[in-house]
C-alpha cells in the first residue's frame, strides 16, 4: 500500500489508475481505525478496482473544548490494518497540505445541520462539509463510502454532493458493532472499564424503544422514556434521544413511520458516543 501526503501525489496515483480504466473508491477516516472503518474499505473494494483511504484528524470539525488534541492517533497501526483490508493507497495529508495559508472557503449545508449533532456541536458539520468536499474533489473517485454510524453526516454529504454536482456516488455502509451491541467508535478508547460496561446499555435501550414503537407506541413519550432509561443505566449526560425520519431528519411525535430512526448521543466520562437504528430495519 502506498502512502501519499500531498494532494498532488494523490492526484498522480489516481490519474494513473483512471488512465488504465480502473474504478476508484474512497473511504475518508480520522484514523484510530477499527473493524467499522475496515468494513467501509471492503464495501469500497467491492465497488471499485482500487481503494483510497484517508486519515486526517480534521481540525475544522472540532469545536472549542472538544477532543482535537486528545483524539487518538496511531498511523503505523492504521496503515497495517488498511493494507490487510485491501486498501491500495493511504492519503494522510498534513494540516498545511489541506489548509494552506490564506485558506478562506467555507461549505455549509443548511437545514439538515440544524438538529441532532448539528445543534449540539456548532460548526461541526461546516468542518465536515468543507473537508469532505475537498476529499471528493481531490480523489475524483467513482464511489465514496461513509458509515451509517454517522447517519446525519451521511445525509449532509449526500446533499452536498448532489447540490454541488460532485459526480462521485456516495454510498452508506451499515454500522459495525461490538458483540454486546456497542457501535464501534474511535472514541470508545476513552472509556474506562466501568464506562465500557455501561456503554452497552445505549444500544440495548434503543432496541427496547424500537420494540415498543413497532407495537404502536408514540415517538414523543418514547423519547422521554429512552432519555430517562439511559440516565438510570449510568450514562453521565444524554445529549439527545430522538426519533426522526431517516431521509430528512424531521422529528416524529406520533406513531413511527417507515424509514424513521432512533438517534442517541450520550456522554460517558469524556467520551461522547453516538448511535442510531432504523425502526423497521
Ligand atoms: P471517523 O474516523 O470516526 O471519522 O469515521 C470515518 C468513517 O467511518 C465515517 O464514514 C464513519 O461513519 C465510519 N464509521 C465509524 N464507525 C463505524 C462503525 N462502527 N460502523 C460503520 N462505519 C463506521
Amino acid at each position: 500500500m502506498e502512502i501519499e501526503r500531498t494532494v498532488a501525489g494523490l492526484r498522480r496515483v489516481v490519474a494513473g489508475w483512471r488512465a488504465a480504466g480502473l474504478r476508484v473508491g474512497l473511504t475518508p477516516t480520522m484514523g484510530a481505525l477499527h473493524a467499522g472503518h475496515l468494513s467501509l474499505v471492503r464495501v469500497a473494494r467491492a465497488q471499485a478496482d482500487r481503494v483510497v483511504a484517508t486519515i486526517f484528524v480534521n481540525p475544522t470539525q472540532f469545536g472549542p473544548g472538544e477532543d482535537l488534541a486528545a483524539y487518538p492517533r496511531d498511523e503505523a497501526a492504521d496503515a497495517a490494518m488498511l493494507a490487510g483490508a485491501g486498501c491500495d493507497l493511504l492519503f494522510a495529508p498534513t494540516p498545511e497540505a489541506m489548509y494552506p495559508p490564506g485558506f478562506a472557503t467555507e461549505v455549509r449545508v443548511t437545514g439538515l445541520t440544524d438538529v441532532l449533532c448539528g445543534a449540539r456541536r456548532p460548526g461541526h458539520f461546516d468542518g465536515v462539509a468543507q473537508v469532505v468536499t475537498k476529499y471528493l474533489n481531490q480523489a475524483a473517485a467513482d464511489v465514496a463510502v461513509f458509515g451509517e454510524k454517522d447517519w446525519q453526516q451521511l445525509a449532509v454529504i449526500r446533499r452536498l454532493a448532489r447540490d454541488l454536482d460532485i459526480p462521485t456516488e456516495v454510498l452508506g455502509a451499515p454500522i459495525v458493532r461490538e458483540p454486546d451491541g456497542l457501535a464501534m467508535s474511535s472514541r470508545n478508547r476513552y472509556l474506562c472499564a466501568d464506562e465500557r460496561g455501561k456503554a452497552a446499555a445505549i444500544s440495548r435501550l434503543m432496541r427496547e424503544v424500537i420494540g415498543r414503537l413497532r407495537d404502536g407506541a408514540l415517538a414523543g413519550p418514547e423519547e422521554e422514556r429512552l432519555a430517562a432509561a439511559l440516565a438510570a443505566a449510568g450514562v453521565d449526560r444524554v445529549d439527545y434521544a430522538e426519533i426522526r425520519a431517516g431521509a430528512d431528519l424531521e422529528r416524529r411525535v406520533g406513531p413511527a413511520r417507515e424509514g424513521d430512526r432512533v438517534f442517541v448521543a450520550a456522554f460517558l466520562g469524556r467520551a461522547r458516543l453516538i448511535d442510531n437504528m432504523g425502526i423497521w430495519e
